[in-house]
């Protein structure tokens, strides 16, 4: 019996497990899909400009600086710029900036008057506190209104799960907000009451790209990860699981004693198909939508209002072709060379995904550049231009999502040794992706 523990998949997810486990002296091997590890995490430069097409900013706790730190990758983090605190939401063909301070929000022309009151108002609105799972829009209509819902939290969610505040779980992605419901009886409450709790976070990037954190992971592994090697199938063996994967066109298989899935959930769903059906059809209903990352490379001197900050999200009331946009070099000046100016551009996602089906990636670009030069004032066509598809991007945590963790706790304590992990459960951001790799090996490190 081997008494290995199999990681499938060799994105973050994987790669961070392996180097928790390798601390903690378990033995591992990552079993890897494609020709690279790394998953979503990749970069690339063009004419100079350093591109990333999955994530380009990451939000980190004092919990992932301390992680850089330990790994020894301190000195290749750079921390954005102080105006990357600068946001931007686009309302009639303009940019409007947005402070976090909903009291700044309350004398900004960005909101109706109506909306502003029913900002204003939420602390004396009856709690209606459930334990019902409960979608974004419904719960953030029923404490403000459907302005306050379209053009500031459609954007916002926009601009981490590309996804469609009708279906996306609040319970999920915004879960503080429900809990300051149940405690303080009103949200702005809880805000006021959770002020200090709510910073902590370090906009940060890695210098010539963000695979540097694979690249650097990588090589402190001692096992290399094997690539091109599929997982297809699972079966319960007398002493733990054989695992059947799919490696050069031949069919191999490996006995385990442990196996852990960081794979996307509709690959996980065939890893489990037969030893629980049912499971492997909710995981095959988490949607993962397409998206587009459009990079621009400008002339500084060619843009004309240049937003000094972060970067600006699009409400899907503005009518536009994309979601959002990353300033990239304003926040990263090594991201573009020298009187450059670069900018990272989503489109896509559950509520754009049509326009793949519309038009042509090009058509689609052109219009997103027509759209983009009116905001931006742009005076001379990009000097760089770059388009990434991503057929399957972030999975959707919608309403229904609690029945999924339901599934996998049972599945895990039904078949002692199989963890089930991967982004739409650890929570999609890289900090939280790290953060349930250290949970997990500690688990294992009680079972091995
Ligand atoms: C466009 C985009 C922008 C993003 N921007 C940000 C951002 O700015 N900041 C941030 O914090 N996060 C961002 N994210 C989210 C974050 O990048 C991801 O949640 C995270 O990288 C996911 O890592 P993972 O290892 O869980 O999954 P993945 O990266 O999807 O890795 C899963 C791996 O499993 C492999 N695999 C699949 N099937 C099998 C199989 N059958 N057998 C073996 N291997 C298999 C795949 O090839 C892949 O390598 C972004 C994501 C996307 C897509």
């Amino acid at each position: 019996m081997n008494n290995i523990t199999l990681i499938a998949g060799g994105g973050i997810a994987g790669l961070s497990l392996a180097y928790e486990l390798q601390k903690r002296n378990i033995p591992y091997v990552i079993l890897e899909a494609g020709r690279e590890p790394g998953g979503v995490v990749h970069s690339f430069v063009k004419d100079g400009f350093e591109l990333d097409a999955g994530p380009n900013s990451i939000g980190a706790t004092p919990a992932t600086i301390a992680f850089i730190r330990e790994i020894g990758l301190e000195h290749e983090m750079m921390e954005a710029a102080a105006t990357s605190k600068n946001r931007f939401l686009v309302r009639d063909q303009r940019l409007h900036p947005i402070s976090p301070n909903p009291l700044k929000i309350l004398t900004s022309p960005y909101l109706s008057g109506a909306a502003k009151w029913r900002l204003f108002t939420e602390r004396f609105r009856a709690a209606q506190p459930t334990d019902t799972e409960e979608s974004v829009a419904s719960f953030i209509q029923r404490r403000f209104n459907r302005e306050i819902c379209d053009y500031l939290f459609d954007p916002i969610l926009s601009g981490i799960y590309a996804g469609d505040p009708a279906r996306l779980s609040i319970q999920e992605v915004l879960p503080f907000l429900p809990r300051w419901e149940k405690e303080y009886g009103s949200v702005t409450k809880g805000l006021f009451k959770n002020k200090g709790a709510m910073g902590g976070r370090k906009i940060i990037a890695f210098k010539g790209g963000n695979n540097k954190l694979v690249k650097h992971l990588l090589s402190l592994l001692t096992e290399p990860v094997r690539l091109n090697c599929r997982i297809t199938a699972v079966e319960r063996t007398a002493t733990g699981y054989s695992v059947q994967y799919q490696a050069k066109g031949q069919t191999e298989t490996m006995q385990v004693a442990r196996l852990v899935f960081t794979t996307p959930a509709y690959a996980t769903a065939n890893g489990v198909q037969e030893l629980d059906p049912a499971l492997a059809q909710l995981l095959r209903g988490i949607i993962y939508p397409r998206m587009g990352v459009l990079h621009l490379g400008c002339d500084q001197d060619a843009v004309q209002n240049m937003p000094g900050g972060f970067g600006f999200l699009v409400p899907r009331a503005a009518g536009l072709h994309f979601l959002g946009a990353i300033c990239t070099s304003e926040i990263f000046p090594s991201r573009a060379p020298q009187g450059k100016a670069l900018f990272t551009i989503f489109t896509g996602g559950v509520q754009q995904e049509h326009y793949f089906d519309e038009m042509s990636d090009e058509d689609l670009q052109q219009k997103i550049l027509s759209e983009l030069g009116t905001l931006l004032q742009l005076t001379k066509p990009p000097v760089m231009q770059h388009f990434s598809r991503w057929e399957k991007a972030i999975p959707q945590l919608n309403t229904g999502h609690r029945q999924v963790r339901a599934a996998v706790q049972a599945f895990e304590e039904r078949f002692p040794g199989i963890f089930i992990s991967g982004n739409y459960i650890s929570g999609v951001s890289i900090p939280a992706v790290l953060q349930h790799a250290g949970g997990l090996a500690e688990k294992l490190a009680v079972v091995s």
